[in-house]
């Protein structure tokens, strides 16, 4: 059996001062889940205090991205040993809001896989189709694309660490989440593609996420679903409460 996972995705919100109350609320409320991954992704620049408050917590430390380059004059930019460096276990490669507001391609996403993946930091690598997609019956079509272009078609082997995080464009933000007879069907599409190439161990063994408007009242029936093994959570990942009965759902204790 999978073992869950619920990502909270903080994207550019949070102070220090709301990211610690945050995080304590959260170490605080879930003590009693030991059956599922819990990871936090807030802010680069909130991550080295967090790491503190988290030493002795099972809760793990996500970046939000991270550099496709090793180093040098990359003016900005965050590298993968960076990360590993300020206690960074985890990072989300490709979430839709880079790929639509950095422009970046499944090419670079590809190239930010590899730079992770040689330090050692699981990615999280995020795919889902714009609402077009969907309206015209292209969903299963376009997220393939999206594999193959920066996972199956690139790496000859599979990476060793690596969770999948199926994320509809339309659904990020917006209230509307996919039903989940859709997201199951993106899903178990997504498993088949990763056995095809991989083989069907590896396949039955990856964890594949939802995520888009994932709220308490919505996670249990998505988390029921055969082939979804959890949630990557943004709006409702800022309010301890409601991230905390989130990964309560993902929970079988
Ligand atoms: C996300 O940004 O990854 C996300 C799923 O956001 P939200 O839960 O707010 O739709």
């Amino acid at each position: 059996m999978r073992r869950p996972i619920v990502v909270g995705n903080w994207k550019m919100n949070t102070n220090l001062e709301y990211g610690f109350s945050l995080t304590r609320e959260i170490i605080e409320n879930t003590r009693a889940i030991t059956d599922v991954d819990i990871i936090i992704a807030p802010p680069f620049l909130s991550i080295p205090s967090l790491h503190n408050i988290l030493n002795k917590s099972e809760i793990r430390l996500c970046a939000q991205n991270c550099s496709n380059e090793k180093k040098g004059a990359h003016t900005g930019e965050i590298s993968a040993s960076m990360l590993r460096d300020s206690g960074v276990s985890h990072v989300i490669i490709g979430h839709s809001e880079r790929r639509e507001n950095f422009a970046e391609s499944n090419e670079i996403i590809a190239r930010k896989l590899f730079a992770s993946i040689e330090e050692n930091l699981i990615p999280i690598l995020c795919f889902g189709e714009p609402l077009s997609a969907r309206d015209s019956g292209s969903a299963l079509t376009y997220v393939e694309t999206q594999l193959n272009l920066s996972l199956l078609q690139v790496f000859k082997d599979p990476p060793k660490y690596l969770i999948l995080a199926y994320e509809p464009i339309w659904a990020i933000g917006s209230g509307q989440t996919a039903t989940p007879e859709q997201a199951q069907e993106i899903h178990s599409f997504t498993r088949e593609s990763v056995s095809n190439k991989y083989g069907s161990d590896y396949a039955k063994k990856i964890r594949i996420l939802y995520g888009g408007s994932v709220k308490p009242e919505n996670a249990l029936e998505l988390f029921e679903q055969p082939d979804i093994d959890g949630g990557l959570i943004g709006g409702a990942s800022l309010i301890a409460g409601d991230f905390t009965e989130i990964i309560k759902s993902a929970s079988r204790i």
